[in-house]
């Protein structure tokens, strides 16, 4: 992080520099389209994320400088003082999200810069949320709790962005952890952390540079499949509220009485639950081959059961197979963005080359690379 230009900055626009706050972005190792079904997610935050310098400046406005998009704003802080730049708005619902959980927050100047690629997948806008909940939490001895903050994070997403995201993003930015990944409980928001030291290996996301266009309405195709099931499985198990309690047996009881569609992608739901269970257990004994088939075969259900992968992906996860990667596969919803990878060292060079060349042939765009690693969560600096 370029902590000297967002000095600099700050001081050219507001003098004397503040206080300096970092938080990152994420990635998620396994657990795909398991949330809304009351499942497991396995995010870690990663060494990619914003750093802002935050000061008072005695007035009752927000003064705000995008280092990276050179943009200006100056904003209220009432709700309907809300900035038009959507940077801006994500600090406006921060602080508004404060606001109405009792916090008083008083005018301050910032400048902020990141390095989480904008709308790839890594979650650049809960590393923005983060950096500014964290830090007026700390400036203003707000007392707010961590759980809390992540919240706030989701909630400027709701309501003054229009994305209805789930919590794991801000989670996984406000409580990440070095060497761990964190295995989050979506249905009781419980989480453990679960040790993560891939040693002899990288952790490496290509990004596909697909948009995911397709994914909202399919993503409501989906959640409806898997409501369904749910809905045939009661008849037999009342207890069954979401696929979570739902395994293989009961799946095939139901098979007749739902579509072969619903149940192909209440297969994957049932299968990737107990995946990321294995691949935790796996973790805890440092048994990486493990974790990487796991991911193999998120990579397959997501293609073949769920229907979520694309051509791009899939030619990713293939080439990824070729040059002996031993984890590769779709993260995030689907439809495009990046594949995650874990490399062994001494192939990681070739894999890098052969993909992006091969890729390149064949769809007449390059990829791009971004390499992680596993860090921690908010902070000061
Ligand atoms: P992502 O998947 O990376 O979270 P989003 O579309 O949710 O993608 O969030 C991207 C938005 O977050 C950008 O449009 C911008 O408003 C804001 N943002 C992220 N990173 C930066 C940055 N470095 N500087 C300014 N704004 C940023
Ligand atoms: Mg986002």
């Amino acid at each position: 992080m370029n902590k000297d230009l967002v000095t600099d900055k700050f001081v050219e626009h507001f003098g004397e520099a503040g206080d300096f706050y970092f938080s990152p972005g994420r990635v998620n190792l396994i657990g795909e389209h398991t949330d809304y079904n009351g499942g497991f997610v396995l995010p870690g935050a990663i060494d990619k994320g914003m750093l802002a310098c935050i000061k008072v400046n005695g007035t009752d406005k927000i003064r705000a400088y995008s280092v990276d998009l050179n943009e200006y704003a100056e904003f209220g802080m009432k709700e309907e003082e809300a900035p038009a730049q959507s940077w801006a708005r994500y600090i406006f619902g921060v602080v508004r999200e404060i606001a109405k959980r009792g916090g008083v927050v008083k005018g301050f100047d910032t400048a902020f810069s990141g390095d989480v690629p904008l709308g790839a997948g890594l979650s650049s806008s809960a590393a923005l949320e983060s950096t500014y909940a964290f830090a007026l939490n700390d400036m203003f001895s707000l007392g707010i709790d961590k759980f809390e903050l992540a919240k706030i994070g989701q909630a400027t997403e709701h309501n003054y962005i229009g994305v209805k995201c789930g919590i794991m993003d801000q989670f996984a930015s406000v409580f990440g952890k070095t060497g761990h990944l964190i295995r989050l409980d979506c249905r009781s928001l419980e989480y453990e952390y679960v040790p993560f030291n891939p040693v002899g290996y990288k952790v490496v996301l290509i990004d596909s540079v697909v948009k995911h266009e397709l994914a909202s309405s399919a993503y409501n195709k989906r959640r409806e499949s898997c409501e369904a099931v749910v809905k045939a499985m009661q008849k037999r198990h009342p207890e069954v509220e979401l696929l979570r309690d739902a395994d293989m047996t009961m799946l095939a009881e139901v098979k007749d009485e739902v579509s072969a569609e619903d149940y192909m992608r209440a297969e994957y739901v049932i299968e990737e639950i107990q995946r990321l269970l294995d691949a935790c257990e796996a973790l805890k004994k440092g048994d990486y081959k493990t974790v990487g088939e796991k991911m193999y075969g998120t990579h397959e259900g997501m293609s073949k059961l769920y229907e979520v992968s694309c051509e791009e992906l899939d030619f990713l996860n293939d080439v990824a197979k070729k040059c002996g990667v031993i984890g590769s596969r779709v993260m995030g919803g689907g439809f495009g963005g990046c594949t995650i990878n874990l490399v062994p060292e001494e192939k990681y060079d070739a894999f890098i080359e052969t993909a992006v060349k091969e890729f390149t042939a064949k769809f007449g765009k390059e990829p791009k690379v971004y390499p992680v690693k596993i860090g921690d969560g908010s902070r000061k600096l």
